[in-house]
């Protein structure tokens, strides 16, 4: 689905020398497949994951989705395409306006007159996808209500949520918000940057175990960002790991993790306890 190819981002420091982050990075994101980020904090997996969101242009390299460049001549172009990439990330209250209610934050998601499921892209439905959808959609306030409360049982939350504020929600349930936000546009792509580092144990296991469902259930791709190695190996199919904006190494977890090739990721899994 998502080709990232030598990919190379520099931002200027404050002394105004500039500093590369992410520097010649490819690889490929397949369809259905869940690829884990893994380096020491500064090693550039959250600047490539925004790059891979589009939020900024790669000084050099492309990122191909469906073997087309991310920015299309057309602002609506880069629209339709954003909507299939969406951001979940460590702190999903961040970006919650609090005046908001749940059906608020997720409604928003949807967009306005909300045709559900990016029909403006015109792209094909994963059968039997229950959480994307794919059945003709009202534009009515009823039907829209009624998508958000599909939303979120698909992230396992009943209708009683919809009047809640994000500030009375647990962590692990804000977190579910985020995650029915991020399903409202319909995308192909998650792309997880920590998001369950801000959760305690039991919460991370839920919240893990309700990625996995939807990985199977709607054929998501995830791009996992984690500095917790037992999450990746837990999560993901296959992991690269991240030195100084650049892809040391990349293969099968399994693989890399019980015969690493490269001493900075035997190094990386040394430190880990
Ligand atoms: P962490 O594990 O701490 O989240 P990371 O691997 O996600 O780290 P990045 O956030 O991608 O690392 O940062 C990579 C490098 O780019 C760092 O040196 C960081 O200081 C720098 N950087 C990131 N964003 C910016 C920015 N907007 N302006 C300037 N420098 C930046
Ligand atoms: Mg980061």
């Amino acid at each position: 689905v998502v080709q990232v190819r030598a990919v190379t981002k520099t931002f200027r420091s404050l002394d105004g020398r500039r500093r590369t982050a992410v520097d010649d990075v490819s690889f490929t994101l397949a369809a259905g497949e869940a690829l884990g980020l893994v380096g020491e904090s500064g090693s550039g997996k959250s600047t490539t994951a925004r790059l891979v969101l589009a939020e900024f242009e790669p000084d050099a390299g492309s990122v191909l989705l469906d073997g087309e460049p991310w920015s299309g001549p057309r602002e609506r172009d880069r629209r339709a395409r954003r909507s299939r990439i969406q951001l979940v990330d460590q702190d999903p209250l961040g970006s919650f306006d609090p005046r908001f209610t749940v059906e608020q934050v997720i409604a928003e998601a949807l967009g306005p007159g909300a045709p559900v499921n990016g029909s403006e892209g015109g792209r094909p439905e994963a059968p039997g996808s229950g959480v994307r959808g794919g059945r003709p959609f009202g534009s009515g306030a009823g039907a829209r209500r009624e998508r958000v409360v599909e939303l979120l049982a698909a992230v396992g939350l009943d209708a009683g949520f919809l009047v809640r504020g994000p500030a009375r929600l647990s962590g692990g349930q804000r977190q579910r918000v985020a995650i029915a936000r991020a399903l409202a546009p319909g995308p192909e792509v998650l792309v997880c940057d920590e998001p369950v580092s801000a959760l305690d144990v039991t919460v991370q296991a839920q919240i893990l175990a309700l990625l996995a469902r939807l990985r199977r259930e709607a054929g998501l791709s995830l791009l996992f960002i984690s500095h917790d190695l037992g999450v990746v190996r837990q999560v993901c199919d296959r992991v690269a790991v991240m030195k100084d904006g650049a892809i040391v190494e990349i293969g099968e977890v399994d693989a890399v993790f019980r015969a690493p090739r490269h001493p900075y990721t035997a190094a990386l899994l040394a430190a880990v306890p």
